[in-house]
């Protein structure tokens, strides 16, 4: 039985809650329990009885919404970036440890108030830098289609936990690829919306132009479920405007009168894409002209800088936001002789390295004198990708590409070489950079290079500013046409 229920789309659990088929609690503890079993370290705080936190309004409202709203009843993993009222929120710090937030982040209210319930916060890689949630200062989370493998990052205990049936869904932050790579690695749909359809308030900032909440989800569907509850504008957020007219669910069964343009840099042209990726990539592409869809190739010319642009501005505004972050005000602290002293140890010992080395890299991409000179010419160049998807979208409707150029890699394939680890965000970076909504299904299997088991390859969608509705649509449509299902014959 529970194991019938874990089956279950949030969709489908959502109706069967409202109409009085399933009950919400049995539907919870088949999650707790579920989750109270994670092997792949998943889960850094999990729901305790009696522990649900009343986030939204008064407790007869809630009990209603519980039982009626979108979302009655539906348990959700949650990213450590969310702060969550009196639930530890480390954001994969150490120097968060202990850390107890007073107030619960806009976007979980948002689901809260839809009917959703807080299963647990998820690992993820320290302060959301990284592509393998290696960087988690509580240990690395496995991927469930191959214990040996990552799930990507760094919303890696968000896919994880959504891909190994110890959730059925979650919410993530996507600030170069966050979302949509462990989302690809993992086998089910990651979305990160466009940049102002869902306030950051209170999701802990890295890099605040390009931070994006976003659903991980078994289906389309479930996706927009989730971004519905999410979305909107937030006056704790003034760069918040939501989605005008909501987000609609979507319907599309064929993607007749749909164009997409397939950039050349992201695609035949990008390199170390793998062959079985290449091959499931160019199925895909052949699918949408079968679904109606036309296909042509198109270009990106600066998207190949995206890389080079992202980890200059990301690390800068990381070295500014993660300022706040001095043994005075949140977390853990080291006592020292002086002010400086206690700044400087606490830092040195609550950071990782590579959180580390951003701040380096940003301080010095700040710094007097070279300012123009790397933030300045990034800036211009983030200026130039924009512009190259505007001139896209005047000819297609869509864009495609792969997700991330491998499959899930093996755990500390790539920790020694932080430049290889940048490239995973290769085919994501770019649409951050413009601000504009991307999404990843799972489009089918690849072997991995040298591997013994095949692993799931995510198909990427993205779209003009603002069309998460009609993206989520095309997306829903070639979902059906894949026919990968809710877990593709599974992760195990
Ligand atoms: N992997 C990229 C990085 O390390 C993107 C991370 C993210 O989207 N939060 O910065």
């Amino acid at each position: 039985m529970a194991s019938e229920l874990i089956e279950l789309t949030v969709a489908q659990a959502a109706e069967r809650i409202r109409s009085g088929e399933l009950s919400a609690d049995e539907y919870f503890d088949a999650y707790r329990e579920a989750a109270a079993g994670d092997s792949l370290n998943a889960f850094l705080w999990t729901a305790e009885d009696g522990e649900q936190a009343d986030l939204a309004g008064t407790r007869a409202a809630q009990e209603e919404r519980d039982l009626k709203g979108e979302l009655a009843g539906i348990p959700v993993a949650v990213k450590d970036i969310f702060c969550t009222e009196g639930i530890p929120t480390t954001a994969g710090s150490k120097i968060l440890e202990g850390y107890r937030p007073p107030y619960t982040a806009t976007a979980v209210r948002g689901l809260r108030g839809a009917g959703a319930r807080v299963l647990g916060k998820v690992n993820m890689d320290e302060f959301a830098m990284g592509s393998s949630n290696e960087n988690s200062a509580y240990g690395p989370v496995l991927n469930p289609w191959d214990e040996g493998r990552v799930p990507g990052g760094s919303s890696g205990g968000s896919a994880a936990a959504v891909a190994g049936r110890l959730a059925p869904c979650a919410i993530g932050t996507d600030t170069g690829g966050s979302i949509r790579q462990p989302a690809a690695l993992c086998g089910i749909v990651g979305m990160k919306p466009t940049y102002g359809a869902v306030s950051r308030y209170g999701m802990i900032a890295f890099a605040s132009s390009l931070d994006q909440c976003g659903p991980l989800t078994r289906d389309v569907t479930d996706a927009a479920l989730i971004l519905r509850a999410v979305q909107g504008r937030d006056h704790c957020d003034s760069t918040s405007v939501g989605i005008e007219g909501g987000v609609e669910l979507p319907s599309r069964e064929d993607l007749k009168g749909l164009s997409f343009g397939v950039p050349k840099e992201l695609a035949s042209e990008a390199e170390g894409v793998e062959p079985g990726v290449r091959e499931v990539f160019e199925r895909t592409v052949g699918l949408i002209e079968e679904l109606g869809g036309s296909v042509s190739e198109t270009e990106l010319p600066h998207a190949p800088h995206g890389i080079s642009a992202y980890y200059v501005l990301a690390p800068a505004e990381a070295s500014s936001n993660l300022a706040r972050f001095d043994g005075v005000r949140y977390g853990m602290r080291i006592e020292a002789e002086d002010l400086t002293e206690l700044y400087e140890e606490t830092r040195a010992a609550g950071f990782g390295p590579e959180v580390k080395r951003r701040i380096m890299l940003g301080t010095y991409a700040l710094s007097s004198g070279y300012y123009e000179a790397y933030y300045g010419r990034a800036q211009r160049v983030r200026t130039k990708i924009a512009e190259d998807f505007s001139k896209a979208f005047e000819s297609f409707d869509f864009v495609v590409t792969p997700t991330s150029p491998t499959v899930a890699f093996e755990l500390g394939a790539r920790t020694g070489d932080p430049l290889a680890m940048y490239l995973s965000d290769y085919c994501t970076v770019p649409m951050p950079l413009a601000g504009i909504p991307a999404i990843s299904i799972p489009a089918g299997l690849a072997m991995p290079e040298g591997g013994q088991k095949e692993l799931p390859v995510g198909f990427q969608i993205a779209g003009p500013a603002f069309s998460d509705s009609a993206m989520l649509d095309a997306a829903h449509a070639l979902e059906l046409g894949i026919g990968f299902g809710t877990n593709g014959g599974g992760p195990k």
